[in-house]
């Protein structure tokens, strides 16, 4: 365990010690802000590799489909918003992308991390950085785009149990470690009528973060315009099973082992994002396979262009294309999702 690894424990061990056990959502929201705060996680030397570090293409593709609404809406003004950018490299590629096709949008990152905050200044300089969607600009539409960025989000559990539905919540397991173990607190409430007769054991997951971005994201769009796209794992209905992962080096490990060292990530409720938007009188696109989206945007075109001028890196364009694209990678795994208002055109990319 690194030091700081083991005040994140030392925290949360005195947490449980001084009021109880904690909710899933409580020990991921404090593991995951040590663990993004701490260091840059992503790349081949990392734990995990996101899209946009796979390829350029993949950044290149969101450009694309950003200038396309913009060329067919036009507005006078607009902002390039991404929350959660990671190194920058989506923003760069994309930004790159949408200056050759002639616009040149301020940029806006949300983020709360100062170790990725300092790789974003580095990949994007004149990005104005801010801590939370409130500060971001209210005068002119928005294009925002998060990519990996709501499996992330504290998810709260909800178990099965003799008892009924309770909150699965954590507790110290041995010295280092931690358990988890349905809490006494009932929440037969959350749990869809479809569901509530599942087995015994059975886990539902909320992300009340994610539902409350989307919400406070939409009501922006509807208000100021602009358009909002979503990529991530996840599940497109409502679905039971515990999808609460943790990975080291490109391995899995145990959630509930060494707070703040491992990534925590949870599926995307899909289903939720959608629902939240059109509450809002947002339309929606989607959510779609990655892989179709990027084909029907020209991936392969774009593959064979850059492979034709780097003959050296022939193979390893065609290998990142098969990644971001193929159906046992990421290409069905991964889903789209845009939202944008009714006055707004329909965005391209989902077989409309
Ligand atoms: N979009 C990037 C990075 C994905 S990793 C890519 O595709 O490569 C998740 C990102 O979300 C990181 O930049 C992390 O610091 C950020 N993040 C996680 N939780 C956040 C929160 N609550 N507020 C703002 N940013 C957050």
């Amino acid at each position: 365990m690194s030091p700081d690894t083991e005040q994140v424990a030392v925290r949360l061990t005195q947490q449980i010690e001084a009021s109880g056990p904690v909710s899933v959502a409580e020990y991921m929201r404090v593991a995951n802000t040590a663990y993004y705060g701490r260091a840059d996680p992503l790349g081949a030397a990392g734990d995990f590799i996101t899209a946009p570090e796979i390829s350029q293409m993949f950044g290149e593709m969101v450009g694309i489909w950003l200038s396309d609404l913009w060329l067919r809406h036009r507005p006078v003004a607009c902002y390039y918003v991404e929350i959660g950018p990671g190194r920058g490299t989506l923003g760069a590629d994309a930004l790159r992308t949408m200056r050759r096709l002639g616009w040149e949008p301020s940029v806006h990152f949300v983020e709360n991390s100062p170790a990725l905050r300092a790789k974003q200044v580095q990949a994007v300089p004149d990005a104005t950085f801010h801590d939370n969607l409130e500060t971001l600009p209210t005068d002119a539409p928005l294009f925002v785009v998060a990519n990996e960025f709501f499996d992330a989000l504290p998810i709260r559990q909800i178990v099965s149990t003799q008892g009924g539905w309770r909150e699965r919540v954590v507790v110290q397991d041995g010295v280092s470690g931690f358990a988890a173990m349905p809490g006494a607190c009932a929440t037969e409430d959350l749990i869809p009528e479809q569901f509530r007769t599942a087995a015994m054991g059975s886990i539902y997951e909320i992300c009340p973060e994610a539902s409350s971005i989307m919400q406070q994201l939409s009501a922006r769009l509807a208000k100021q315009g602009g358009v909002m796209l979503v990529i991530d794992y996840g599940y497109t209905q409502p679905a039971l099973g515990d999808t609460l992962q943790a990975v080291q080096s490109h391995t899995y490990g145990d959630p509930f082992t060494n707070p703040g060292e491992l990534d925590l990530t949870a599926h995307v409720d899909f289903f939720e994002l959608s629902n939240c938007a059109q509450k809002c009188g947002l339309l929606v696109a989607g959510p779609g396979d990655q892989g179709a989206w990027l084909s029907g945007l020209g991936i392969d075109q774009r593959a064979q262009i850059l492979a034709a001028s780097n003959p050296d890196r022939a193979a390893d364009i065609t290998a990142a294309r098969n990644r971001l694209v193929a159906p046992d990678a990421m290409g069905t795994l991964f889903k789209v999702l845009a939202a944008y208002p009714p006055d707004w055109p329909q965005p391209q990319g989902f077989g409309l």
